[in-house]
């Protein structure tokens, strides 16, 4: 199988399962218990932490863990925004990720304001549009760094170096979980306050993540429970997959340039050859901002769910716009925001470190074969739709 899906998730790397593995079988203790076995696993967390701190330049205390990017995206947005009374607002781009969007959602039925900043054509947010929302009653804003569905990287920097010299005590948060290892941010540099990562975006297991939380920036807990995690985030600490997580982190950095580059040139290598052998495409996303392994193509006349069924039966896996979404038949709510209303034919294809020029070569073969099939049977089920109704 061609794996073009690492937008959904990746494949654990054999040195992550081989990190996590110790933590299974032999160093299984409990981290709170305070005999050996449980200060070995605390250990494990502990360089887990202060591994995430080095890589994000933040210090160890920062970094609460989570069960993935959801939790994270979860507990930033109602952990900031609950701490304050209404009327107060939340501001956030029309592009974000469910877990970011329903959370914001889920504020208005306590009496918050939502505020949802447009993106243009590409996906990107006007730092203008997005400021004309923002005001004296503004808590939060969220702005992902790369969309999952189309890759579109946003201004971050721009909109929090904005935020912090106008608002300084608006918290600003940043969904990275897709372009972790994968673009450059700096969470200094950008003013973030909280930024959410998820494990298996980037080679580890699935059921980790965690949020950096800016010291001095404080939360209201989403759980409650045991004390772990100094009570922002307790519950038995999930050893194996914090270390693994850790680990695929680790790993990623190590390499980071050379994968991201290697990324980038079977990205455009793609994006190249499917425009010059098939007609009638167009890029969803931003030209050049994007994330160095996403490639998102409008093949005009075609139904995803059938070019997703017969590509696959070329032996190529992909998606069509997000994971989360790929049971409804509607553009999703991120092409609908850069103006795919009708046209249902595009496809997400996502690369790893992992993925090689011979999968890219299968993957365009596939495409030149299956589209002009796709496109006849979409016709016919237009015309059967057509007549039905
Ligand atoms: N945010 C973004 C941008 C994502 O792409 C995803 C995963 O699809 C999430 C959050 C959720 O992360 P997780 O699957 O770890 O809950």
């Amino acid at each position: 199988v061609i794996y073009l899906d690492n937008g959904a998730t990746t494949r654990v790397d054999d040195a992550v399962v081989a990190a996590m593995q110790r933590y299974f079988l032999d160093t299984f203790a409990n981290a709170a218990s305070l005999h050996r076995p449980g200060v070995e696993a605390a250990r494990g967390v502990r360089f887990a932490r202060e591994t995430f701190a080095g890589l994000l330049d933040v210090t160890p205390q920062e970094i609460v863990f989570t069960s993935g990017g959801t939790e994270a995206d979860v507990l930033a947005v109602r952990g900031v925004a609950l701490l304050r009374r209404p009327p107060a607002n939340v501001v956030c781009s029309a592009v974000e990720h469910p877990a970011v969007l329903d959370s914001c959602r889920s504020l208005e039925a306590e009496g918050y304001e939502v505020r949802i900043a447009p993106v243009d054509e590409t996906g990107r947010v006007r730092p203008d549009d997005l400021f004309a929302l923002v005001d004296e009653r503004t808590v939060l804003v969220s702005v992902m760094h790369a969309n999952n569905e189309i890759g579109t990287l946003q201004p971050i920097r721009e909109i929090g170096r904005r935020l912090k010299a106008r608002y300084p005590d608006v918290r600003f948060h940043v969904d990275a979980v897709q372009s972790f290892l994968k673009a450059p941010l700096s969470v200094h540099d950008a003013g973030v306050d909280l930024l959410s990562l998820s494990s298996h975006k980037i080679h580890g297991p699935k059921g980790a993540g965690l949020l950096w939380v800016r010291d001095g920036v404080r939360l209201r807990p989403l759980f409650f429970g045991g004390g772990q995690q100094r009570g922002v985030r307790p519950g038995t600490e999930n050893v194996p997959g914090i270390v693994g997580f850790a680990e695929a982190a680790r790993l990623g950095a190590a390499t980071r340039a050379e994968d991201t580059a290697r990324m980038a040139a079977l990205r455009d290598a793609l994006l190249a050859r499917v425009r010059e052998r098939i007609p009638d495409t167009s890029l969803n996303g931003h030209p050049t901002e994007r994330l160095c392994n996403n490639v998102n193509i409008n093949f005009h006349g075609c139904r995803a769910e059938l070019l997703l069924h017969h590509l696959e039966a070329e032996g190529v896996v992909a998606s069509s716009g997000s994971a989360c979404h790929s049971a409804e038949s509607e553009p999703s709510h991120v092409l609908k925001a850069v103006g795919v209303t009708q046209d249902r034919g595009s496809l997400r294809l996502t690369l790893s470190r992992h993925t090689t020029a011979a999968d890219i070569d299968g993957a365009v073969a596939a495409l030149e074969k299956v589209v002009p099939v796709v496109r006849d049977l979409s016709r016919g089920a237009g015309r059967g739709a057509g007549a039905r109704r």
